[in-house]
């Protein structure tokens, strides 16, 4: 089978969520054991019973730094091995525009969705290094390339961890890990369900494959950086977003 995780161990952070609990399926489905974090107990729970076997729930807001650096020793402890594959994914918006935005809210949104992802990163590399093999895969945004009017919190977040996934790659190349990141663009969630038909259609008119994505084209892409054929990919954004934006 390609893309076989059979006796790695994933942990996704924000797996509760649309994309986070789409990319825990796709990685349980191909074997790995699956740790699921989220700050909230219910959609991890509900998605842990879904699983039945290989999956573990743990309760944790990944801004408090001492229950982020207890992470890697209760994954190991539930998961029987430590973390092999890391999926940065819980995120947050809050949006405004730059002349409104307060203090709070750039704050919050840094902390979630970029200093969290340092503090994983940092946490988890530990075992990482110890079997020369890891996987470090981010979920970024195409708005951290092209920007996006009311979101320069969010924005800066998504190009920073890319930026920090390009510079984490140079350091830990040589021990087997990858560190790379997958940039959705308009993800088909219960948000953007409730939109009228006249914004649909304009936000479709900018997409060549004339549909939004689904949490699954996010998941198969990390499913793809998380795998052993994709070894020899470092520092790299792979962007899901239908044509969108077209980066190089
Ligand atoms: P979502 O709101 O469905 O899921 C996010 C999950 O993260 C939630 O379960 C939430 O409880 C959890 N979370 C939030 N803050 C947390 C914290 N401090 N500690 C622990 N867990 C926390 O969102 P989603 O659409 O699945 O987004 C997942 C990722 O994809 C985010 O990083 C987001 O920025 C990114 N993204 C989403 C879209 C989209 O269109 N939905 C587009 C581009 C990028």
């Amino acid at each position: 089978m390609m893309f076989d995780l059979t006796g790695k161990t994933a942990l996704v952070t924000g797996a509760g969520g649309g994309i986070g609990g789409a990319v825990a399926r796709v990685l349980h489905r191909q074997g790995a054991a699956v740790v699921l974090v989220d700050m909230k107990a219910e959609g991890i729970e509900a998605l842990k019973a879904e699983l039945k076997t290989r999956a573990y729930s743990l309760v944790c807001n990944v801004t408090d730094a001492a229950a982020v650096e207890a992470l890697p020793k209760q994954a190991e402890e539930m998961a029987g091995s430590s973390v092999d594959i890391l999926i940065n994914n819980a995120g947050i918006t809050r949006d405004n525009l730059l002349m409104r935005m307060k203090d709070e809210e750039w704050d919050l949104v840094l902390a979630v969705n970029l200093t969290a992802g340092f503090k994983l990163a940092r946490a988890h590399l530990r075992g990482m290094l110890k079997k020369r093999w890891g996987r470090i895969v981010s979920i970024s945004s195409v708005v951290g390339a092209t920007g996006n009017p009311g979101q320069c919190n969010y924005s800066a977040t998504k190009a920073g961890i890319t930026a920090m996934s390009k510079s984490l790659g140079q350091e830990v190349a040589s021990r087997g890990i990858t560190v790379n990141c997958v940039a959705p663009g308009f993800v088909k969630t219960p948000m953007t369900d409730v939109l009228s038909d006249e914004v649909k259609k304009a936000l479709l008119s900018r997409i060549p494959l004339g549909r939004l994505s689904t949490p699954d084209d996010i998941a198969n892409a990390v499913l793809f950086l998380s795998s052993e054929e994709a070894g020899y990919i470092t520092g790299q954004t792979i962007h899901v977003n239908g044509g969108m934006a077209m980066i190089s």
